[in-house]
This record gives structure tokens, C-alpha cells and sequence, in this order.
């Protein structure tokens, strides 16, 4: 039952999208007993509606049946145009970390970090629940290589303030150290020497930082989980609760799905880089939307078995001896993922998500139309970005050339505006002026969805259950003082 119900998450993920009110509702497993009648529901339960399945609104809605559930009857309504993860988020290589690409720890880097790995706790114990078997999250190092001379020093004054963080106590979750080049080769042996080159580095200076405590994770299947998550909690709460996916659906409005499928005590806006095509949010988020691309790359069958078989059995070239034997002495060593510039994402033996975004200036109606886009399909794989950035995924690690390349997804992100503590997402009450405190928003999670989705999910939740927003930090509500000046205090 429980594994059906993770299933049918999968479904709503992949079927056609319609845009019409019509609604596929993979209801919560609640057990008879538990059910509310028909008469009870609006009444008794604080209902609530989160409008995008992403990281931000999966989080959010974790947290918010998290910390109503305790008070009461709570009903989350999750609604998606295209399902779970439709959207940037199920296009992300789910690096999980939190450095700037400068090596320091990001505004609220270390709360952020907690709480996302909060929140993978509960998803991985949610999927062992339910019997998944399926791996989701992997725990590797990560590193980045200087690129310049300039961002050589960078880290290396960043590592030695992160320390002093650490012995002070204020940073306990994550780790960075200066690595040299020597120790880069080793770490990636993998990797091209001219990867190492580019800094044109003077002797004996840092070549790369080397992250230890950050994750990779399965985009999709990780917000399955964090739903499946949901769903469990509703089904053990005191209280009678439900989580329910609406999808594929699209909300036209926040005004309309009141009007439709309301009364909500009060409506959350995750809808990532489609946000602004609802007419209360518009262009009141100051974003530049970005597409980027995805390729996930397998190791083919030939490889994976001679290495399975302890190296040479089931090829038949010796160049695919050669990559396996070089390949299998990599993974024992278990590399790390690769930041800046084309990443690689590691996904366990075999398997990694190598990604880049380039193209600026998109629409949020662009944007929407890819939440509806399927990803893997012969439209991106014909592209020459997706060409380019396969041949630039080559040239960092030559073996790549004879992978798979098992699927193309792509997304739009919302990157926020630059303020001098870097670029954070945005938060809060929709301020509109008929004094409505029923809306809500989070948007604008640029490169940092995961890192920042978890806290900012609890941060709305609890605001939300006060119903005001004064918790939430000013840093996250700036967009409030540029696009609604006169209305807020
Ligand atoms: C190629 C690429 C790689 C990335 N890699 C990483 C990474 O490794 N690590 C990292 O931290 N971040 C990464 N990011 C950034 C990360 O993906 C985003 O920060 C994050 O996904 C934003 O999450 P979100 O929930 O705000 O938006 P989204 O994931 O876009 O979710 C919004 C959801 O709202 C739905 N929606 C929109 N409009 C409507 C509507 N009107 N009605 C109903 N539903 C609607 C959409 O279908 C979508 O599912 C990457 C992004 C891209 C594009």
C-alpha cells in the first residue's frame, strides 16, 4: 500500500498536463477510521494550499502539517501544473551544499544546511517506511578547483575564517579545506590535467577546496519522499489530517483557487520560475530566469559489469578494459563531486548528473511551459547547448566520452537580485492592498534551492501558523520594500 501510494506520486509526476481545473488527487492513505466526514472538513481543520511541488512548496508543506498537525485537524492541498519536481527542482544536479563559489559559508549557510538535512532524515526514513528501495542521497566530498589566481586566495582566506567559525562553534554541519594540486589530482584521478591547469597558479598555492558533509541528491525521488513524509505524518497525527496532490493542475490564480478550492486559512506561492504568470505576483519578485540543462550519464552495461565481475570480464576491446580498471580504482576511491563551471554530480557507481545553466532572460510564461515540457525528450538531446555541454563534460573527464547518456532535463531557475550578503531567495506575506494576509510567497531560490528550501519552509510555516511574517528575516522580505513600498510597515 504504501509503496502504491509512492507510485502513484510517480504517476501524477509523468502523466499529460492539463490546464484546466481538472484535478488527479492522490489522496493520503489514512486509515478509515481516521478519515474526517464529509461534514467535518472545512470547519474543524485548518486547511492550507501550496501552489508548486517543488523543493520550496514540498518543504513547506512538510513543515507546515510538521508543526500544525500538532495544534489540530490540518488539510495541505499541494497543486502542480505538472506534478511533483515538475519544475526546476526536478531538473537540479541536487548538490547540496553551503559555500558561495568564493569558499564562504552562505548568509545563514549553516541554519539552512541543518535544516535541509533535517528534512533528508525525514524523507529517507519516510521511503524506508514505505519500503522504496530505491537510493535518493549520497554522501561524497565535493570539490572545487580555482579557476583563477584571484579565487585561489579567496579560498584560502575563506578556510581560515570557516575554521575559526568551527572552533567558535557557529558552523558544525559541513567542513572545507584548501587542497593542493597534487591532492586534486588524487581526489579526481578521473578528471583532465588541463582541469588543473587553468588557474595558472603560482607554486605551492591552494588549488581547490574540498567540502566534506555536503550531499547529492536524486532530485524527483527526493521530493517524492519528502511528500511520502507528509503523508505519513498526517496518517499518525493525534489529530485528523490529510495531504492531498492535486496534479496536474494549474492554478490561474490565487484569488481563483480560493474561489475554487477554498476557504484556505492561507495560500503559499512556491511556484518557482512561473510564479510571476499569477496575476498577484506578476513581477513583484526582482529574478532573472535561467535555463540549464542536465545530462545524466551512466556507465554503459559493458563497463559496469567488468567492474562488477572485478574488472575486464565482459568487455571486449581493450580500451574498455582500460576505462574499467581506471574507472574501478576511482569509485574505490569514491570521487568526489565536481563544482563550477560544468558540474558533476555524483550518483553513486555508474551514474552522475554533469549540468551547466546558461541561457538568461527568460519569460515566466517560458517558464511555465517548461514545468509542462517532459524532460528526456528528443527535443533537448537535438540541442546544441545539450551538445556543447556534453562536450565540455568530456573534456573535464575524458572516460565520460564512452558513458550513456541515459536522459536530458532541463529547468528554468529564478535567480534573485545580488545584495552585499550574496544572493538569497525571498520570502513572506504578499503585502496587497486590501490588507489580505492570506498569501503567501517563496520564490527566487536562484542556484541555492536546496540548500535554502528546508529553512525557509519551517521559517514560512511557523509565520504562517502566527499569521504574520515579522519572524522571517528583512534579508528574505527586500522584494516587499521594492515592489509594495506604501504597503509595507
Ligand atoms: C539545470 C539546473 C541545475 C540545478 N542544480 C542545482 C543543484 O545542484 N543544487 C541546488 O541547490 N540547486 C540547483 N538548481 C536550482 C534549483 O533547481 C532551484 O533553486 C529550485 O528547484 C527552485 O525550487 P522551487 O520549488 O522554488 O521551484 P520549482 O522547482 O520550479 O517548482 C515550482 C513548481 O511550481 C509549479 N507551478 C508553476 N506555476 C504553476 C501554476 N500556475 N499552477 C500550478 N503549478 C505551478 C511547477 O510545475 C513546479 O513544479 C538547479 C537548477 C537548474 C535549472
Amino acid at each position: 500500500m504504501l509503496i502504491r501510494s509512492l507510485q502513484s506520486a510517480t504517476l501524477a509526476t509523468t502523466s499529460k498536463r492539463s490546464v484546466g481545473p481538472r484535478t488527479t488527487v492522490c489522496c493520503t492513505r489514512l486509515p478509515s477510521r481516521r478519515r474526517p466526514p464529509a461534514c467535518q472538513a472545512a470547519g474543524a481543520s485548518r486547511r492550507y494550499a501550496v501552489v508548486g511541488a517543488g523543493f520550496a512548496g514540498a518543504a513547506a508543506a512538510w513543515h507546515l502539517m510538521e508543526q500544525s498537525s500538532r495544534l489540530g485537524p490540518t488539510e495541505i492541498h499541494l497543486y502542480d501544473v505538472a506534478g511533483l519536481a515538475g519544475g526546476a527542482s526536478g531538473a537540479a544536479a541536487g548538490l547540496l551544499h553551503p559555500f558561495s563559489p568564493t569558499g564562504k559559508v552562505l548568509w545563514k549557510g549553516e541554519e539552512a544546511m541543518q535544516a535541509a538535512l533535517q528534512l533528508v532524515a525525514a524523507a529517507e526514513a519516510a521511503a524506508s517506511r514505505a519500503g522504496c528501495q530505491d537510493l535518493f542521497v549520497w554522501r561524497q566530498s565535493m570539490v572545487r578547483l580555482a579557476a583563477t589566481a584571484k579565487q585561489s586566495r579567496q579560498f584560502e582566506k575563506a578556510c581560515k575564517q570557516l575554521q575559526q567559525q568551527r572552533q567558535a562553534g557557529a558552523v558544525q554541519s559541513i567542513a572545507a579545506s584548501p587542497i593542493t594540486v597534487a591532492e586534486a589530482r588524487d581526489l579526481l584521478p578521473g578528471l583532465s590535467s588541463s582541469a588543473f591547469d587553468t588557474a595558472d597558479l603560482p607554486e605551492g598555492s591552494v588549488a581547490g577546496l574540498l567540502i566534506q558533509g555536503g550531499l547529492v541528491l536524486h532530485p524527483s525521488k527526493y521530493i517524492r519522499a519528502v511528500w511520502e513524509a507528509t503523508k505519513q505524518m498526517a496518517e499518525d497525527a493525534k489529530y485528523a489530517c490529510r495531504a492531498e496532490l492535486h496534479a496536474p493542475l494549474q492554478v490561474h490564480s490565487l484569488e481563483w483557487l480560493q474561489q475554487e478550492h477554498g476557504p484556505f486559512n492561507a495560500v503559499l506561492c512556491a511556484a518557482g520560475a512561473a510564479a510571476g504568470m499569477l496575476p498577484e505576483i506578476g513581477k513583484a519578485l526582482p529574478v532573472d530566469l535561467c535555463q540549464g540543462y542536465i545530462l545524466d550519464l551512466e556507465l554503459p552495461c559493458t563497463h559496469a559489469q567488468a567492474e562488477h565481475q572485478g574488472g575486464g570480464g565482459g568487455s571486449s576491446s581493450s580500451k574498455v578494459d582500460a576505462d574499467s580498471s581506471r574507472l574501478s580504482s576511482a569509485r574505490q576511491q569514491n570521487p568526489p563531486s565536481l563544482l563550477g563551471g560544468t558540474y558533476l554530480a555524483m550518483q553513486g557507481p555508474g551514474s552522475l548528473a554533469a549540468g551547466a545553466t546558461k541561457r538568461s532572460g527568460l519569460t515566466s510564461a517560458q517558464a511555465l511551459a517548461a514545468c509542462s515540457s517532459p524532460s528526456n525528450s528528443s527535443t533537448h538531446q537535438d540541442r546544441p547547448d545539450v551538445a556543447a555541454l556534453r562536450t565540455s563534460a568530456n573534456a573535464r573527464m575524458p572516460e565520460l566520452e564512452s558513458w550513456r547518456l541515459a536522459s536530458v532535463r532541463s529547468g528554468v531557475r529564478a535567480m534573485p537580485g545580488r545584495t552585499p550578503q550574496g544572493a538569497m531567495p525571498y520570502a513572506g506575506l504578499l503585502p496587497l492592498s486590501n490588507g489580505s494576509n492570506r498569501w503567501w510567497l517563496v520564490g527566487g531560490l536562484g542556484a541555492r534551492g536546496l540548500v535554502y528550501h528546508a529553512w525557509i519552509g519551517q521559517l514560512l510555516a511557523s509565520a504562517i501558523l502566527e499569521g504574520s511574517d515579522a519572524s522571517i528575516p528583512m534579508e528574505l522580505r527586500r522584494w516587499q520594500l521594492t515592489s509594495y513600498p506604501s504597503n509595507v510597515i
